[in-house]
């Protein structure tokens, strides 16, 4: 039996019936479409594209979003199950890119015009157009008020130069949600522009190499003289750093729940290979040291998951839970980090062989504290707010 991290009532303080119904069917579209192939995508460095049309059918892409556009609106914790039952496919990549829309698309959802949804966000939703989001380049990621990607204003056009890198999803995208700098240098001279795959000056990368995350495609993105019409920008002129700081919000909630559910998946895995695993004539958990790494394991999990939940909890009710969200996503990290790493102790060998689930993991992991702000990042964000 796994080990049942959440008893049935606390686990109803967060999620109903309707939530359960969505991870069922969920479960079982990872179960039929995407763990059987799972592997090949991962060695391939991308799945296939028509995965996000599938997903789109059974509702996985729209979780969250305003019906008129082609979603289905419910509460975070909708979206919070999508993302745990994707991780559980066991690739953070294929989670990943199949939900770049959702670091993409909430600034045009919440600052967009009606014609810009109709746009950029019903096609995403109904997985017949990729988007990505493009905020850091090769200069840097952490200091967003300092990016350089120029996009000078000439009349209904503006004119864009320059480069973003580590963009997921970003070979395959066909609209990237972008930071450019449309003013003077700092917070207040930067905008948010949609910009489409096709606009003359624009081009990709080949495919990144990376540690984890094999099965989503990673890309630099160049714009030489790339003409955007000004009808594409998100909100109003040099106001994007304000959009940007809020999309953060979510996409660290989304990755401590992607970290979460990284180390509940890693520790099921040492569990059960500690019961079957034998050494020196009894099975591993009859070491009273390997007893203790998975009971602290658990314990790490448990604590995360729960704190994580609460703070999601708060933010679904409009609270301001920037300090927590980032103490979120730190404990959250910092708990996957010990976790895939002591997991693939308890397997040996077994756990730094490719084809291992508990090596996937432990790969995928290391992202989760740089992406989205860096741990570093966080604690300033939490030490601006509390020191
Ligand atoms: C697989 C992958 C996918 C990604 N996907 C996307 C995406 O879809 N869109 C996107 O825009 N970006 C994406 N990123 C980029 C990611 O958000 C950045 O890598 C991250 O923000 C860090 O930026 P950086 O790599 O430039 O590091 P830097 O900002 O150069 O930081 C380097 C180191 O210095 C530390 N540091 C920086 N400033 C401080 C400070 N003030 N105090 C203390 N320490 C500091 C950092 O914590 C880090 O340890 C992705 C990255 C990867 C690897």
């Amino acid at each position: 039996m796994p080990y049942n991290f959440t008893t049935k009532a606390d686990y109803q303080q967060y999620f109903s019936k309707a939530h359960d119904m969505v991870r069922r069917s969920i479960k079982e579209f990872v179960d039929k479409e995407i763990r059987p192939h799972v592997d090949e995508w991962e060695e391939q460095g991308e799945f296939p594209r028509e995965l996000y049309q599938k997903a789109a059918g059974v509702g996985i892409l729209g979780i969250g979003y305003p019906e008129e556009y082609g979603g289905t609106p419910g509460d975070i914790f909708f979206k919070i199950a999508a993302t745990e039952e994707l991780i559980r496919s066991g690739s953070g990549g294929l989670a990943a890119g199949l939900s770049s829309l959702d670091i993409a698309l909430p600034p045009i959802v919440n600052h967009g015009s009606k014609d810009q949804k109709r746009r950029f966000v019903e096609p995403v939703l109904s997985g017949d157009r990729i988007a990505a989001l493009a905020v850091t380049e090769p200069g840097g990621g952490s200091d967003v008020a300092s990016l350089k990607t120029a996009a000078i204003r000439e009349v209904d056009h503006y004119i864009v130069n320059g480069n973003k890198t580590f963009i997921t999803s970003g070979c395959r995208a066909d609209q990237i949600t972008c930071a450019v700098r449309t003013g003077r240098p700092g917070v207040h001279g930067i905008s948010l522009l949609v910009i489409d795959a096709t606009a003359p000056g624009y081009s990709v990368s080949e495919k990144l190499k990376k540690t984890g995350w094999w099965a989503s495609d990673t890309a630099e993105i160049y714009f030489d003289d790339c003409r955007v019409p000004v009808a594409n920008r998100i909100g109003k002129e040099n106001e994007g750093f304000y959009l940007i700081m809020e999309n953060f919000q979510t996409e660290r909630l989304a990755l401590a729940v992607m970290a979460n559910m990284t180390a509940q998946l890693a520790f099921e895995e040492a569990l059960a290979y500690a019961r079957q695993r034998e050494a020196f004539g009894k099975p591993l958990v009859g070491f009273q040291v390997i007893r203790h790494k998975l009971v602290d394991m658990a314990t790490l999990v448990d604590v995360s998951r729960e704190y994580t939940y609460r703070v999601a909890a708060r933010m679904d009710n409009g609270l301001d839970q920037v300090k927590e969200v980032s103490m979120a996503k730190n404990f959250a990290c910092n708990t996957s980090d010990r976790v895939t790493y002591d997991a693939v102790q308890i397997l040996g060998g077994y756990g730094y062989m490719r084809g291992n689930v508990v090596e996937r993991l432990y790969r995928d992991n290391r992202i989760l504290s740089i992406g989205g702000g860096t741990t570093e990042i966080m604690k300033e964000v939490i030490a601006k707010l509390i020191c």
